[in-house]
Formats: C-alpha cells, sequence, structure tokens
C-alpha cells in the first residue's frame, strides 16, 4: 500500500497491485460504450453552449438541479478530482476533508467489521455525493467509501460548503434532499439483501451500476461482486452463468458486458425500478447546465 496527497491534502490509500494499464483499457472500453442511456432525462433549463466554447458543463445531477443563483456560489471553490481505483475518499469515524460530487465513475459505501470483512451498504454514481455527514453537521463519516470505477468528481473543502450552506441555506435544504434519498436506497438493500434471491440481488446490482455508469460495459469481477453482495465468491459465478447462458450477459476481460437490459431486468427483484423511484424528487427538476 502506498499514499497519495490529493489537492485537498486528503490521504488516499491505493493497492501498490493495482493495474493501471488495466484501467486505461477500461476507460477506453466505457468511453467508446457510452450506451445514451441515462438514469434520468432532464430537461435543459437553459440552452447548451455553442461549440466554440469549451467550459466544462456539470454532470453530478445534485449540482446540476442547483439554481443558478446557489451554484454560483459553489461555483470557485468547485475542482475536478481523478477518481483512481480502490482509492479510499472517506473512512468510518473520521472527520472528512472535502465533500465529493461524483461526474463519473462508482463509489461503493461499505459496512466493515473484523470478523465478517467489508460489504457494501449502497453505491454512488453521478446522481450522488460523498459527504454526507458534512451536510448534516456531524462531520464524521459513517461508512468508508471506496472507488470500485475510476471516474471524476467535483470536489469543495468541507469548511468551505459548511460555510456556504450557513450563508445560503436553500443549498443544504437541496443537498439534504439527496440524504434522504440514499437512507431510502440504504433501507431497500438491506430488505433486498435479507428477502431475495441472490440472482435478484445480483441483477438489481448490475442495473444500479448500468444506471449510474451509463455504460454496458461494467469493469467488475467475480471477486468485487461477492463482496459487494456480501456472499461467497462461488455463488456468484453460478449465478453469472445463468445469465451467460441466457445471453444477458457476457464476461469480457476484466468486466461484464450487458446483452440484454430487458432481459437483465426480468432477471431482478422490483428492488431496481423502487431505487429509481426514490430519486425522483431529482428527476423533476431542471438541469441548469453549469459551466466551470
Ligand atoms: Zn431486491
Amino acid at each position: 500500500m502506498c499514499w497519495h496527497e490529493t489537492s485537498f491534502g486528503l490521504y488516499f490509500i491505493r493497492n501498490a497491485l493495482q493495474d493501471g494499464e488495466h484501467d486505461k483499457a477500461l476507460m477506453g472500453a466505457l468511453a467508446s460504450n457510452g450506451c445514451g442511456r441515462t438514469m434520468f432525462e432532464l430537461v435543459p433549463a437553459t440552452p447548451s453552449l455553442s461549440g466554440s466554447q469549451s467550459a466544462y458543463i456539470v454532470r453530478n445531477l445534485i449540482l446540476a438541479t442547483l439554481p443558478e443563483a446557489d451554484f454560483a456560489l459553489l461555483r470557485p471553490h468547485l475542482r475536478r478530482v481523478s477518481l483512481r481505483r480502490n482509492d479510499i475518499l472517506h473512512d468510518a469515524f473520521r472527520c472528512p476533508d472535502a465533500v465529493y460530487f461524483v461526474e463519473s465513475g462508482l463509489i461503493s459505501r461499505v459496512v466493515r467489521s473484523p470478523k465478517d470483512g467489508a460489504v457494501e451498504v449502497a453505491n454512488v454514481g453521478r446522481c450522488g455525493f460523498i459527504g454526507v455527514s458534512v451536510v448534516l453537521g456531524t462531520m464524521i463519516a459513517i461508512q468508508r467509501t471506496v472507488v470500485l470505477v475510476p471516474g471524476q468528481a467535483l470536489g469543495i473543502e468541507a469548511e468551505t460548503l459548511r460555510g456556504l450552506m450557513v450563508e445560503r441555506p436553500s443549498i443544504k435544504e437541496h443537498l439534504l434532499k439527496y440524504v434522504q434519498v440514499l437512507m431510502a436506497l440504504k433501507a431497500q438493500i438491506a430488505m433486498c439483501n435479507a428477502k431475495h434471491e441472490l440472482s435478484e440481488r445480483l441483477a438489481r446490482w448490475l442495473l444500479l451500476a448500468h444506471d449510474m455508469i451509463e455504460s454496458d460495459v461494467l469493469p467488475v469481477t467475480h471477486g468485487l461482486l461477492a463482496d459487494a453482495l456480501g456472499v461467497r465468491r462461488p455463488g456468484v459465478s453460478v449465478a453469472l452463468a445463468q445469465l451467460e447462458a441466457q445471453g444477458i450477459v457476457a464476461r469480457t476481460r476484466g468486466a461484464l458486458r450487458i446483452l440484454d437490459l430487458d432481459g437483465l431486468r426480468r432477471s431482478g427483484c422490483e428492488c431496481h425500478q423502487v431505487v429509481r423511484d426514490r430519486f425522483r424528487p431529482f428527476s423533476g427538476m431542471p438541469d441548469h447546465q453549469h459551466s466551470l
């Protein structure tokens, strides 16, 4: 393990065995495989910038739906941050230095115990942010957050955001809407893990990951899926083999490709749709196409 200092002074733990070349290939596959389907069909509130302008347009759902007057206060403080596989953004029981609005990639929220290891309780993509404790004001992270799929985020110093939320309470009210969504997501996943078959839970996980990274190529291994679902690897292998036999997914190098999205939906439980419905407060808001 080695340590990497970010622009926020945070220290990410990085796995020394990480295969950087694999990540490059993976990101290329993701970039070339944009499926064009988004989790939410937001309506642009302002015209898109012309081609001659090269401003960065915010993709994060929570920021994109923030009214311009509120976003204008955040804009000078937002910094683009690369999210690399296995980066730990926040750790449980630690005070977060920054809040990360995910632009791309996939983050896993995990709980851990010395006896049982780690299990995922939720994941976060461009429809969420990392740093709930900053918004709540407790300033103690509840879970560890680990990057599963590399991507980018817009980061802001925790103390800066705290100050802006005091100055402009409407920013905090907006961010709290996501906190409620996250609580509902965790509750649904807890119910799913307790009551639904492994094959259904696996389909639910793959469908949510597909929504969040917006690609038919999911860079996941059997081991990662077993960890995420809190089960043994052979069980995941059996469930994946069934999906492969039905032509729903195919294994590629270090990844899974979804071949039949409707088939995957039929294989899953109702939890995927329930989680999507929980995001309705945001899906009804306009996309303000904020630029940096
Ligand atoms: Zn379920």
